[in-house]
């Protein structure tokens, strides 16, 4: 039997003062597969929490661009086989939610204006963004991976992007393998410096070593030990078929929960 599971983050530099939120949002997960819903609802939902809090780099506290712009990222992969991303969104508070549209459409992923365009055209909440002002560096992106009674696993992320990007950046978060990879058997999201995270492909490398039966623990530090270098905050989260999630980031500054049923 599978024991419904799901495990969250709150950026790899936001701090322990984030926990309680991170946790609000593994309790919105575990309701829903509680209840008996699906892993793609729950990880939705607990994502959509997360970018309602406006202490996180993600959807309503997105931080500015240099140009004082707030653009959004989103992506979400199941172990089903689907996958939907969008990057630099403009006025989208919720931008899982138009990610989760693309899982089960022909193309997997739209940018700019072309995915406010899709989104209009499909009633999508469309709303100013305030956003804020980043810190030194802004770490603190979101992502939930949840597991059902099925077996479906599904990886959710947001962001504002790190901190001092330009308008046009793409990150990690909606490059498949980068910021988030789902197989099979395993989720794994990450968060951080997104230009260190995508040159390491990191989701998909911590991935690989937990589908060759490597711990989750020891596949997530010999990577981040491997390849991210020593300048780069950068915190994974994975989840496999069994048991707990696990959260990992290299300068233990990472907020993650985790719940699976018993
Ligand atoms: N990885 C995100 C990005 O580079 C930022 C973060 O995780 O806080 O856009």
């Amino acid at each position: 039997m599978i024991r419904p599971a799901v495990v969250a983050h709150g950026g790899a530099g936001a701090g322990p003062e984030r926990q309680v939120n991170v946790e609000e949002a593994v309790i919105r997960a575990a309701d829903i597969l509680k209840r008996g819903g699906s892993a793609l609802e729950a990880a939705i939902e607990a994502c959509v929490i997360l970018e309602d809090d406006p202490v996180f780099n993600a959807g309503t506290g997105s931080v500015f661009r240099t140009d004082g712009s707030v653009l959004v990222d989103a992506s979400i992969q199941t172990s089903d086989g689907r996958m939907g991303f969008v990057v630099a969104m403009k006025d989208t508070p919720n931008p899982i939610r138009i990610a989760a549209d693309l899982l089960d459409e022909e193309i997997n992923g739209l940018a700019g204006e072309g995915a406010r365009i899709w989104a209009d055209s499909k009633g999508f909440d469309k709303r100013k963004v305030v956003g804020r002002i980043p810190h030194e560096e802004s770490t603190d992106t979101v992502g939930v991976i949840a597991r059902d009674k099925d077996g479906l696993i599904v990886c959710a992320t947001s962001t504002g992007g790190c901190s001092n990007r330009p308008p046009g950046r793409v990150g990690d978060v909606p490059l498949p393998g980068c910021g988030f990879w789902v197989q099979k058997e395993v989720g794994v999201g990450a968060t951080g410096i997104g230009e260190a995270i995508t040159r390491a492909m990191l989701s998909y490398r911590v991935a690989d070593r937990i589908c060759a039966d490597i711990e989750i623990e020891e596949a997530i530090k010999s990577t981040l030990d491997e390849v991210i270098d020593d300048k780069s905050e950068v915190g994974v989260i994975a989840l496999s078929l069994q048991g707990l999630g696990v959260g990992i980031s290299n300068r233990n500054n990472m907020p993650w929960a985790t719940w699976c049923a018993e």
